[in-house]
Parts: structure tokens; sequence; C-alpha cells
């Protein structure tokens, strides 16, 4: 364990403010650099205020307050920093900045002192090149607002020694955080495996095949993540999120999975950046659409015989009810020579469908009454394969085992860094154990038949995976 006392942050703005907060708060004295003498200022009034508000929540004695404001320490001269055992870099997000900045820091500080990025998508190999030592060169990825999510990734490079990173995860748990770690790879953990959450949103935008209410509803309330991937990317910032994407994109030399949409590049060329803009995907200013739900089915629809089969199929009457393997309602209607409709996971009460075209109107009417007498709100959407939840989770669920597979981090951390980076409501391999690792193949390698795009091809793990479970059951 390196005997940590002295912090230094610089570069003050929301980043390093909120670390700035953490460490004085668990009792570090912190320096705090910026070359932008008013940002320290700044950084250090809104650390006073969120401090001042604690106390009067109750949260905070006054006294503590003030112990943790008096262990700021505002410095203008970058040679002052020397006195420090652990720098935590939160500058410009640009290598040439971070490179020059960490070049001078090995100059003025002691070959002991750990010197560490809040980098979230630069090479941290890259901005060790040059550093004498580069073993003490590790990122510590805090993720926004820093005092009060949890989760930091613990970023090696590759001179990173393991006992800075062990020391750098045993400082994030004393400071009430939980630590996972992992490889400098592009978008480390989180903004890697959250990348399918996202570009599956603008797809279906893309392709028309829903409003995006309905699209956010399902995620919400088919997949149980606390907030839709349209409304998400508008809090982040259309900017910020479309960035981040094509980082990563470009990073994986422009890996097919990763490709940005226009859709939201338009957006961000429009200035339409989201909440902070007043518009987005949604008008923040106005009220945000309703789901359009199909409305109540006559009972005259209602069915005479309803058989539940082993295989996940429903036969209403005539109809087939079944729940998307990836594959549309259309070619499923036509090889079982009979009216389909396609169900998305349903975990709540709603229910997203879509019908084939071939379908008469009565037998898919007779579906949605069944459904809506089973207590589900249905909507209605194009057909389309894998629908809205379920592509998107055997998207996430892949990318998780593409980046286990390739050492990025363990399993347990994967799914650590997902529930705790951006609130997920289980780790995806967990998931993906729960969901079928043959099911989510299948659902997979139905995309990739359809788009005939590399985007949906399954990765080795997840074969791997899929054989494994179907050897146990067999
Ligand atoms: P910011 O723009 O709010 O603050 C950056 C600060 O760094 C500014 O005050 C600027 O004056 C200062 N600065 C720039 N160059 C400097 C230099 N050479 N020396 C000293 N100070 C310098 O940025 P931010 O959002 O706080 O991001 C900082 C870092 O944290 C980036 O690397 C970013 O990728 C990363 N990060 C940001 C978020 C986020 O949500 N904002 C989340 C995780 C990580």
């Amino acid at each position: 364990m390196l005997n940590i006392r002295t912090v230094a942050v610089i570069g003050s703005g929301t980043m390093g403010a909120g670390i700035a907060e953490v460490a004085a708060s668990h009792g570090h004295q912190v320096l705090i650099y910026d070359i932008a003498s008013d940002a320290i200022s700044r950084a250090i009034d809104g650390i006073r205020q969120r401090l001042a508000s604690r106390v009067t929540r109750g949260k905070l004695s006054a006294d503590a307050g003030s112990q943790i404001l008096g262990r700021l320490v505002p410095v203008t001269d970058i040679e002052a920093l020397s006195a420090a055992d652990l720098v935590i870099e939160a500058a410009s997000e640009r290598l040439e900045v971070k490179k020059a900045l960490f070049a001078q820091l090995a100059e003025i500080c002691p070959p002991q002192t750990v010197l560490t990025s809040n980098t979230s998508s630069i090479s941290v190999t890259a901005i060790a090149a040059d550093v004498h030592h580069p073993e003490r060169v590790a990122g510590l990825h805090f993720f926004n607002p820093a005092p009060v999510m949890k989760l930091v990734e613990v970023v090696s490079g590759l001179a990173t020694s393991p006992e800075v990173a062990d020391a750098l995860c045993e400082l994030a748990l004393n400071w009430g955080k939980q630590p996972v770690r992992c490889q400098s790879t592009p978008g480390f953990i989180v903004n890697r495996v959250a990348r399918p959450f996202y570009s599956e949103a603008w797809r279906a935008l893309e392709e028309q095949v829903a409003p995006p209410e309905v699209i956010d509803a399902a995620l919400r309330e088919g997949g149980g993540f606390p907030m839709g991937p349209l409304e998400l990317t508008d809090m982040i910032g259309q900017d910020v999120n479309f960035a981040v994407t094509c980082s990563v994109f470009n990073a994986f030399w422009q890996e097919r999975r990763f490709l940005p949409s226009l859709v939201q590049q338009e957006l961000v060329l429009a200035g339409r950046l989201g909440k902070k803009s007043g518009k987005g995907v949604y008008d923040w200013q106005g009220d945000k659409p309703d789901v359009q739900w199909v409305e109540s089915v006559e009972d005259s629809y209602s069915p005479m015989r309803v058989e539940r089969r082993r295989d996940g199929v429903t036969e209403i009457d005539d109809v087939y009810l079944i729940e998307t393997q990836g594959e549309t309602a259309q070619a499923l209607a036509l090889r079982l020579n009979g009216p389909v409709v396609v169900v998305d996971r349903i975990e709540r009460d709603v229910a997203v469908i879509a019908a084939a075209a071939s379908n008469p109107h009565t037998a898919t009417q007779k579906v949605i009454r069944y459904l809506q007498q089973q207590g589900h709100r249905v909507v209605q959407i194009a057909d389309y394969p894998g629908l809205l939840v379920w592509r998107t989770l055997a998207m996430i669920a892949n990318e998780s085992l593409d980046a286990l597979q390739k050492g990025v981090a363990s399993e347990k951390d994967i799914d650590t860094a997902m529930r705790l980076g951006v609130n997920y409501p289980s780790g995806p391999i967990a998931w993906g154990e729960r969901l079928g690792w043959q099911r989510l193949l299948t659902l997979l390698e139905n995309l990739q038949r359809y788009y005939g795009e590399e985007r949906y091809r399954p990765c080795s793990l997840l074969r791997q995976r899929a054989l494994l479970e179907s050897s146990y059951e067999s």
C-alpha cells in the first residue's frame, strides 16, 4: 500500500473539482492546479456551495465542512506539485496536452509519486510513453458527478505496475468508491460496452421503426433500464455522447459495430445538444410526447383457444405469438404458413409487438386482445428483427464477452462497471447467463444474416458459452 497523503489535481473543471472534493473529504490535503486561475476559484466556490448544502440538509457538520475546505490548496505554479504523493490529471481530453503535462510532472515529482489521468478515452500507454518510471502511471477514471458516482475504473497501461494498480484500487475503496480494473483499450469498460445501448436506438430511429418515446419506453419498461437510450443522450449532451462514439469507433480502426449515427450527427450539427440546449431528440421546453398505446380491442376478438408451447410460442386460435429470436414476423409467417405476431421482451406491463404484413387484420387484433387481457399495454412497431429490447441486450452482452475475451477486465468487474457506471439493472454477463447464451447467439446470427453486416457478428466467446450451455443441458 502506498502512503498517499497529499493529492494533486490538475485541471479544476467539472471532473477536477469533483475529484478534489472526494479526496479532501477523505482527509487528504489537495493541491488544485489549473492553467486558468479563475477556474481554480470557481472550483473551490462550487465545492463550498455543495458542502454548505450538505450542512443545511444535515448530512455534514459545519465543522467537518470547514475542515474539508481547509484542505484545499490553490496552486498556480505547477512546480508546487512536487509535494504530492498522487497526482490526478483532469485537464482537457487531448493527448498532446496530457503528454506535455506528464513529461513535466515526471521532471518535477520524485519517482515514487503516482501519476494518474482521469482520461475517458485516451490510451494510458500513450500518456506514459515518455515518462520516467512509466510503471507509476495509470488511469483513474471517475464518473460524473465524481462525488456521487461510485465507480472508478483503474486503468493499466502496458507499463503500469500491478502494485500501483493495487494501491489505486485500495485508495478508491478508502474513498468509498468501487474500483474495477481494466486494461488501457478504447473506451475501457463502460464507454465500450455501453455503445450498443445507444447505437441500436439510433438505428431503430433511422429505420423509422418507432418514434423516440416508444424506443425509450421499450428499454425502460422491457429492459428495466432507469432511462431510455435516447433520453439519456439528451441528458448527457448529444455532442459529448457523439464524441465518445466517434472516439471509440476510430480507436477500433473504424470497426463497423461502433459506427456513429448520422441522425445523431445531424442533431449535433444543428446545435440540438439535448437538455442543456433546450432541444435534442426531445423538446425539453415543451411536454414530452406520450406513447401511442394500441386502443382497447373489442370483445369480439377474444381468442377461443390459447395454447402456450414449450418453445416460447403461444398459439392464439390460428395465430402464432412468438417472442423474438431475431427474425421478422413476416419471415416466420412464411415459414409457419400462418399469421404471426412477434413480441419483445416483457419485463413489466409493456408489450412491444410487430405483425407480419400478410396477417389478416383480425389475426393481429386477436393477439392484441390477448395481451391486453393479460394486463399489458401494447404498442405496435414496424416489423423489425430482434425488436428493441432483445437486440439491444444481445448486443450489450456480446460486447461484454468480447471485452472479457480480449482481457480488458474480469467478468465480475465488467458487470460491476456497467451496474455502477451507467446504472444498468444487472451486469450484462450475469444477464446473458440468465437469458441464455444460445438464445442470444441465435438472435445475433439471425440479425447478421438479415442485414449481411459484420455489426451483428457474435464474438467467439459467445459461441463457446452457447456450446457449453447446450452441453450442460444435454
Ligand atoms: P473541463 O473542460 O470541465 O475542465 C478542464 C479543465 O482543465 C479546465 O478548467 C481547463 O482550464 C484545465 N486545463 C486545460 N489544459 C490544462 C493544462 N495544460 N494544465 C492545467 N489545466 C488545464 O473538463 P472535464 O469535463 O472536467 O474533463 C476533464 C477530464 O476528465 C478529461 O480528460 C475528460 O475526458 C475526463 N472525464 C470527463 C467526464 C465528464 O463527464 N465531464 C467524465 C469522466 C472523465
